[in-house]
């Protein structure tokens, strides 16, 4: 059974206080409503602490938005897994469109991190998706293809379904452009075929994967509708409680 999941980017926003307060809020609704699916959110790592103590025994998993592909040692700047694990983090996003852009982060890069968190028993959140150039040349299908092959499919089927997956469109991203929910389920079923072929439909039914790219409370809900959307990546309405709990409450 495919899990309901609405997962939270915070990216690079929020000083503690902001933090503070949008964890507390975060409690508050999380404690006070009935959940119609899964909530995890990702703050910048600094807060993660934070957020597993202010959230600790509530309803919402804490990831982080990267994690190192190393284990330990001399790799400045790097977060390592087991550093996440020790303090409670359940997951962390791998190879979102802002890593690989930004920080030369490839699939091959992913293909490492995402075994290394399913070895720790902590959740990766496998975010891929085309860019604008891709998508106007017709290479979407391929592109993701490719992407979601060589970052997953060393994966064994007992490992492969504890992965989620996020399927997000890099020219939806940020821009308050969204893919029509059309454009959305045709890659995801694209995606689900990929992992049937490889691993089995009953496989392919039990992976949860995500829509990222401009999800709002105006559009959520006709999104999450379709059948093979199992929820959202959410950056910039993840910031706001009243945004986010209503893409929560898409699910309703
Ligand atoms: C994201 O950061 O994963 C994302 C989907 O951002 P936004 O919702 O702001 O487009």
């Amino acid at each position: 059974m495919r899990k309901k999941i609405v997962a939270g980017n915070w990216k690079m926003n929020k000083d503690y206080v902001g933090a503070q307060q949008l964890l507390t809020q975060l409690l508050s609704y999380t404690n006070n409503n009935p959940l119609p699916c899964e909530v995890h959110i990702a703050p910048p790592s600094l807060y993660a602490m934070m957020a597993k103590d202010l959230l600790e025994n509530g309803k919402v998993t804490v990831l982080t938005q990267d994690v190192s592909e190393h284990n330990q040692g001399a790799y400045t700047g790097e977060i390592s897994v087991e550093m996440l694990k020790s303090i409670g983090v359940q997951g962390s996003l791998v190879g979102h469109s802002e890593r690989r852009q930004f920080h030369g982060e490839t699939d091959a890069h992913c293909a490492v991190k995402v075994k290394k968190l399913l070895e720790a028993g902590l959740t990766p959140i496998y975010c891929n998706g085309e860019t604008l150039e891709q998508r106007k040349s017709g290479a979407h299908f391929d592109v993701v293809k490719n992407q979601t092959e060589v970052a997953l499919f060393g994966l064994s089927a007992e490992e492969i379904k504890k992965v989620i997956i996020a399927y997000e469109p890099v020219w939806a991203i940020g821009t308050g452009e969204t893919a029509s929910p059309e454009q959305a389920q045709e890659i995801h079923a694209h995606i689900r075929q990929l992992l049937s072929q490889k691993y089995g439909n009953d496989v392919a039914q039990e992976i949860s994967i995500l829509y990222g790219g401009s999800v709002k409370p105006e559009n959520a809900k006709e999104i999450f509708s379709q059948k093979d959307i199992d929820g959202g990546l959410i950056g910039g309405a993840a910031l706001k409680i009243e945004d986010f709990s209503k893409i929560i409450e898409a699910f309703g």
